[in-house]
């Protein structure tokens, strides 16, 4: 890829990269057809990386289809996707590390308290992509939001030049966000899962109500209690890992709405069945995260 890279012509012509871990859908597409419509090149990689799971987590039946995703790559944008980059874990980590990108802060917050390898993995595997790849810009889903939040602060704590994109969450018609894990849902646990983008809703429409009459003191704690009530009316939810409302800037949990400084991002996990699913939606001037 390094080699491959020497061959566009930097920087007289930018280029757009996106990270995936394959078994791509429309989620995926719709972040590599905003890439190609703002740059001259596009460059895909495609790699599952084991340092972003933690021990009992998917890792080993996480869905593997590069062929078909090569297909799907190979019929959309064929002039643009200059290089699909596909290694596989030997070349990415040839030998024990000894050096890792750790995001301190970010072990403290929800989805890295229940995934305690997340943050660490995902800050390193970017890191080295982007100085494989050397892109201008990088482009990234709404969906992953704690994701975006903590790449677009290292890429500014850590002087890196390349800018950080986020881009809507792409939903099926139920309010569904596509995921690759979506595959792992039943036919009745998949019609059962959009309540959690029908629940984190419900929050967003109570806290818009709030911050529109004034600033009342409005505790966090109630508007959990409504999104936790929401999801307790699908059987089929088995857990709740969390439901969290924290600032936009560094994902930490604020308390009362007068905390949050006019944005919010509301986000949960749950277990549906043996699937765990995410997903957040964006209030007041968190909404502008999304810049694509
Ligand atoms: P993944 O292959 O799951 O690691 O995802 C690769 C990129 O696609 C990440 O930046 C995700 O946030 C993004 N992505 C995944 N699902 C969606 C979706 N439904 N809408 C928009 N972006 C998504």
């Amino acid at each position: 890829m390094k080699s491959a890279r020497k061959q566009l012509n930097c920087p007289e012509e930018s280029i757009g990269f996106v990270p995936t871990m394959g078994a791509l859908h429309d989620g995926h597409l719709s972040l590599i057809e905003t890439a190609a419509s703002r740059n001259d090149n596009v460059v895909v990689s495609i790699f599952i990386n084991p340092k972003q799971f933690s021990a009992g987590e998917d890792f080993d039946k996480y869905p593997r289809q590069l062929e078909s995703d090569l297909k799907t790559l190979s019929k959309i944008l064929k002039n643009r996707i200059r290089f699909v980059f596909a290694p596989s874990e030997a070349e990415m980590y040839p030998s024990k590390a000894l050096c890792h990108v750790e995001p301190a802060a970010f072990s403290s917050i929800y989805e890295g308290r229940q995934r305690p390898d997340f943050f660490r993995g995902v800050a390193t595997v970017v890191t080295k992509l982007f100085n494989i790849v050397r892109p201008t810009e990088a482009y990234f889903g709404q969906k992953d939001i704690s994701q975006c939040i903590l790449l677009r602060r290292m890429v500014e704590d850590l002087d890196l030049s390349t800018k950080i994109r986020v881009c809507a969450s792409v939903r099926e018609p139920d309010g569904l966000a596509m995921s690759s894990r979506n595959a792992y849902l039943s036919e009745e646990e998949r019609k059962a899962a959009s309540i959690l983008f029908r629940a984190l809703s419900n929050g967003k429409t109570v806290v818009e109500a709030s911050l529109r009459r004034g600033g009342q003191p409005v505790l966090c704690e109630d508007i959990k209690q409504i999104i936790e009530q929401t999801l307790r009316t699908e059987p089929l939810v088995r857990s709740i890992e969390y439901i969290s409302l924290a600032e936009p800037s560094n994902m930490a949990e604020v308390t009362t709405l007068a905390d949050s400084g006019g944005g919010l991002v509301i986000s949960s996990a749950i277990r549906l069945g043996s699937v765990r699913l995410i997903d957040n939606v964006l209030v007041g001037s968190a909404e502008t995260i999304v810049d694509c």
